[in-house]
């Protein structure tokens, strides 16, 4: 008897479109329907949607990331640690640090990347909260400025200095868990808290551009309450060794010195796709309906990496986790389809069920169902939304392992 040759499936990237799309396929395909391989740089998925925790230390690092076999089938699903270096579309090949892999059908679900728009010094000085390193460092970082601060003779209070840029939603979680996390360190490192300032950069006219100006108006007070200071319509133009440069319209630039400065003011998608020769705007494919690639009908492009235009207001959405899952389900559900000979393929239409922003431990905003919360409510929800993304992933037992159960 002729052994068939199974189509060989290639998952890159096991953040929330990755791993969704691969716990899906592996519930959807018999193990002699395909060889399903899923490519990871780290053994573990993050949650990159608590990362703000982490990065200000109010959450341990170890609680926002587990270990990818876990959740993986490993008779129908082989995991290879490898960092991906590049794609060759031609030759259906995938270049990994140590070795490569050829592939029949692949997905690129390799996340985003912070984008800094070519400013100067951001790349030396400035600390992003991208992935699970990032954010130790970063909460690191600050300590250290806690830590150092006592040892110096001559006290220099700029060191206790923490400038946000952005104040999109990452920015604006950051901050909150930020002024949760400030009190904490100041009694750690017996600092009077009256020492330490935190300011919020945002080139936009207003913080959380586009969302409801409520909402928004309750985020900025109840954050300037804590003691942020927000600097609006004001851009960041260069970080330097000793803070960074900032500018109102055509303003000369002012520094603003600081110890600690953060950059969370917009993300691209990863630089593989560019580097791979792929068309893309800023690192993210323009993907057809059914989320493939023009012209690479083996090709599936999902999360950040990917580009859908919202018809509405003829803008893309943006990248958000909510749609990456979104989109994991659709491609799984397409793989199959193509794996047995279907023709027909779903077409990806978002599901917008809203948004929910954290302002620290016990406070929050959001758009849920098209109703706005605040205040312990969106805390809930905020939780409720986490555990859900672990649900999806890991069913029940994931839940009880890494969910949040801090609901008062
Ligand atoms: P990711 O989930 O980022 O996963 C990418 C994966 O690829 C990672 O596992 C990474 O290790 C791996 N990888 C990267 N490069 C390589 C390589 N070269 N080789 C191998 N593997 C690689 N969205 C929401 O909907 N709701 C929220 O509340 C929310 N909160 C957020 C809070 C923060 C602080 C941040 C930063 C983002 C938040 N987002 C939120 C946005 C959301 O996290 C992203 O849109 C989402 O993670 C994108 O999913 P993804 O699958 O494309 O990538
Ligand atoms: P973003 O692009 O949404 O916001 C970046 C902000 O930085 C903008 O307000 C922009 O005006 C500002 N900015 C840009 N250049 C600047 C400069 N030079 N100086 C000062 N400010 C500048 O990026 P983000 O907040 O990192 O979010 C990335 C994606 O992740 C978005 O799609 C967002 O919706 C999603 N996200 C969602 C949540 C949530 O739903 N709770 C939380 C975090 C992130």
């Amino acid at each position: 008897m002729i052994k068939l040759k199974k189509p060989k499936i290639v998952i890159l990237g096991a953040g929330y479109g990755g791993l969704l799309t691969t716990v899906r396929l592996q519930k959807h395909l018999g193990v002699n329907e395909a060889d399903i391989v899923l490519v990871n740089k780290n053994s573990y998925h993050y949650e990159t949607t608590w990362l703000h925790e982490a990065s200000a230390g109010t959450l341990h690092h170890d609680k926002v990331r587990y270990n990818i076999e876990n959740v993986i089938d490993r008779n129908k699903v082989d995991f290879i640690q490898g960092s991906v270096v590049e794609i060759n579309k031609d030759e259906k090949k995938v270049i990994l640090e140590n070795g490569e892999i050829t592939y029949d059908y692949l997905v690129i679900a390799l996340g985003g990347e912070p984008e800094t728009f070519g400013i100067k010094g951001l790349k030396e000085y400035a600390f992003g909260i991208t992935n699970v390193n990032s954010s130790r460092q970063l909460r690191e970082h600050i300590e250290y400025q806690f830590a150092t601060y006592n040892m110096e003779e001559e006290k220099d209070d700029t060191r206790l200095a923490i400038v946000v840029g952005g104040a999109g939603f990452t920015g604006i979680e950051f901050l909150g868990e930020l002024t949760n996390r400030v009190p904490e360190l100041c009694r750690e490192y017996d600092i009077d808290a009256s020492k330490v300032r935190i300011i919020c950069v945002e080139a936009a006219p207003t913080a959380l551009p586009g969302f409801d100006p409520e909402l928004v108006n309750y985020a900025v007070s109840q954050l300037e309450r804590r003691g942020v200071e927000f600097l609006i319509g004001t851009a960041i133009k260069e970080a330097t060794p000793t803070g960074i440069l900032v500018a109102k319209g055509d303003e000369e630039p002012r520094e603003i010195k600081a110890g600690t400065v953060v950059w969370a003011a917009g993300v691209r998608g990863n630089s593989i796709i560019e580097k791979s020769g792929f068309e893309a705007m800023r690192g993210r494919v323009k993907v057809q309906p059914d989320l493939r690639m023009p012209g690479f009908d083996n090709v599936f492009v999902i999360g950040d990496c990917s580009l859908i235009i919202n018809e509405e207001i003829n803008r893309p959405y943006p990248p958000t986790a909510q749609i990456a899952m979104q989109q994991g389900e659709v491609v799984a559900h397409n793989l199959a389809a193509l794996i047995r000979n279907k023709p027909q393929l779903e077409t990806f239409k978002f599901d917008n069920k809203g948004t929910v922003c954290s302002l620290g431990e016990d406070d929050a905003i959001g758009v849920v169902f098209g109703k706005k919360l605040t205040g312990t409510k969106a805390s809930f929800m905020k939780k409720v939304v986490d555990n859900r993304a672990l649900y999806m992933i890991g069913g029940a037992s994931l839940v009880m392992k890494k969910g949040k159960f801090n609901f008062i």
